[in-house]
């Protein structure tokens, strides 16, 4: 049997990098250099690598880029003034407050103060009603399930018609935005969760298959429809049996699925690489917006 095509984030996210840093240079010379401001509460170990490589590649993209570290007591007040500067900055086009905050902190309530045109994550509830709308010409989409979309369209296009798709996770970052674009995208849709009866059954039924879930290789080949177009969004470290070291995986049985599906994308390489291009696609939006 023929292995499945690899979907490689990595590479599509450094050439929508690179049309986006000629594009930011553009905007520049013109005196509008787009703006990212990242915000970071806390010590989060996996936060901190997120928000590195996010300021690491808004610098490639020729973006101004600012890192707001606050401590992990801070009051909300505090946070919520320091949102209401950077809204009212007009160097800062894209505003991102990186995800979990901590318990104190009510995540809604900052989520919401930043300004929907900042808004770069696609969490205020204005850029995700125009999303369910379909009004997408003017909103802000949530980066991963966006950079989902670019690799699913580059395997079959952008009308989905006829296509059945699966999304197992019904979080608001992910799995509910996800299923909004592949409607959008004509696709007939079907969303999972963890109250799903015979999940398996259900995910062997789709053309396109979104695994966002976080349970470490829960897709085994068993789940997937022969030449299916699978997208593993999930991000877990699991242990190496017998060794001291541990390593990335996501919610799909790479290996096992490979054998099986169409198309698949790895974990690492896939998802995440095209989320943080998402997020420069975003910020260039803003400040294009801004600009106009
Ligand atoms: P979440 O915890 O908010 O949501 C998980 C969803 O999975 C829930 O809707 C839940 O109902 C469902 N679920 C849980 N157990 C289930 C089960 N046994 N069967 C079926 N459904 C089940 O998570 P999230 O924020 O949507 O993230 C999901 C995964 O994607 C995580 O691994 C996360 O790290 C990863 N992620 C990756 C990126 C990226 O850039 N690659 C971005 C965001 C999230």
């Amino acid at each position: 049997m023929t292995e499945a095509t690899l979907i490689d984030g990595k590479a599509m996210a450094a050439e929508l990098a690179g049309t986006i840093e000629s594009e930011a240079e553009q905007l520049t010379a013109k005196g509008h250099q787009p703006g990212l401001a990242v915000v970071i509460v806390g010590e989060h170990p996996a936060s901190q690598v997120y928000v590195r490589n996010k300021q690491r590649t808004a610098e490639k993209c020729g973006f101004r880029s600012v890192k707001h570290a606050v401590p992990e007591k801070v009051e909300e007040k505090e946070l919520l003034d320091l949102i209401e500067t950077l809204n009212a900055d007009e160097s800062i086009h894209g505003i991102l407050v990186q995800l979990p905050l901590p318990a104190h902190l009510d995540e809604r309530r900052i989520t919401q103060s930043i300004r929907p045109d900042k808004d770069v994550d696609g969490f205020h509830f204005v850029n995700i009603g125009k999303l369910t709308a379909g009004q997408t010409d003017d909103a802000f989409v949530p980066c991963t399930p966006a950079g989902c979309m670019l690799m699913i369209e580059k395997q079959l296009g952008a009308d989905l018609s006829g296509k059945h798709a699966v999304v197992i996770g019904r979080s608001n970052i992910v799995g509910k935005p996800m299923a909004s674009l592949l409607l959008q995208a004509n696709a007939t849709v079907t969303v999972c969760h963890s109250r799903t009866a015979d999940l398996p059954s259900v995910a062997r039924s789709a053309d396109i298959l979104v695994a966002a879930v976080g349970r470490p290789q829960m897709v085994g080949a068993d789940w997937i429809k022969p030449g299916a177009v699978v997208i593993d969004v999930g991000i877990n470290r699991i242990d190496v049996e017998g060794e001291d070291r541990t390593r990335l995986v996501g919610d799909v049985d790479f290996d096992a699925a490979r054998q099986v599906a169409g198309a698949i994308t790895p974990v690492p390489g896939g998802v995440g690489p095209m989320t943080i291009a998402m997020l420069m696609s975003n910020t260039l939006r803003a400040a294009r917006f801004a600009a106009s």
